[in-house]
């Protein structure tokens, strides 16, 4: 369900990444705190993390455009793979729509493994008791994202999550995963070398966000926040 450009990269970068942190390492790994926080708070792009703080010990769901958006997004592009008949109307969706069909279409033909939002066992590295990223492709975690930058770089962290997660889970090192990124410029298909800085980042994050839920304790605003954060109108009162 990969661009074959993904594969030849995949093939030309093997063993690139540099690993210690591994999902047996349990010493590394469990998270002592009573609360288990899920990928998407982890790796969240509010800075001090006051956005689940506002969601689980205030209670506030708030929405805003731009997360709508990439919910349709991932309407969009996952509905074929789940067997479901669907159409959109918005020019970019039906773009997105149609590179899933096709994406799909192959995979199905070539006999490429692959499952839409797998249930995996967060618990065993301190996350909530399921975890479940977008696809997996044999083992390889496959996250799709609407937006630029930054939300890349974020799901470069869930992703390395995910790989902790598959390595307790089935005991064999996972070292790279794709990020399909779709914006109004197009989708983009970026493979990330998993290696030590995002598993390192992503555990040092959750083991914060652990702490500050579990105590409910506010982290207080950020001195910057992405103007995108929904929570931005909740979070001045
Ligand atoms: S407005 Fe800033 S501090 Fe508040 S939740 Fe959003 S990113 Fe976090």
């Amino acid at each position: 369900m990969l661009p074959r450009s993904v594969w030849d990269e995949l093939r030309a970068s093997a063993g690139e990444a540099m690993v210690t942190v591994r999902g047996w390492d349990w010493s590394l790994l469990q998270n002592r705190a009573p609360v288990k926080p899920t990928v998407s708070e982890v790796t969240s792009p509010c800075p001090t993390k006051r956005d689940s703080y506002l969601r689980r010990v205030l209670g506030a769901r708030p929405s805003s455009p731009l997360l709508e958006k990439g919910k349709m997004v991932h309407e969009a592009f996952m509905s074929p793979f789940r067997g479901e008949e669907r159409e959109f109307k918005e020019e970019l969706l039906k773009k997105v729509h149609e590179e899933a069909k096709l994406r799909k279409a192959i995979a199905d033909e070539e006999g490429i493994p692959y499952k839409v939002e797998s249930k995996l066992p967060g618990s065993v590295i301190g996350l909530s008791t399921i975890v479940k990223p977008d696809f997996l492709v044999g083992f390889m975690p496959v996250e799709l994202v609407y937006g630029w930058n930054g939300n890349v770089e974020r799901k470069k962290l869930a992703l390395a999550a995910y790989a902790l997660v598959i390595e307790a889970w089935t005991g064999l090192p996972i070292d790279a995963g794709v990020v399909i990124n779709v914006n109004d410029q197009g989708i983009k298909y970026v493979l990330v070398r998993i290696g030590d800085y995002y598993r390192r980042k992503f555990l040092e994050e959750r083991d914060y966000l652990a702490s500050i839920l579990s105590r409910k304790e506010d982290p207080g605003r950020a001195e910057s926040c992405p103007n995108y954060c929904p929570f931005a109108e909740v979070c001045k009162q």
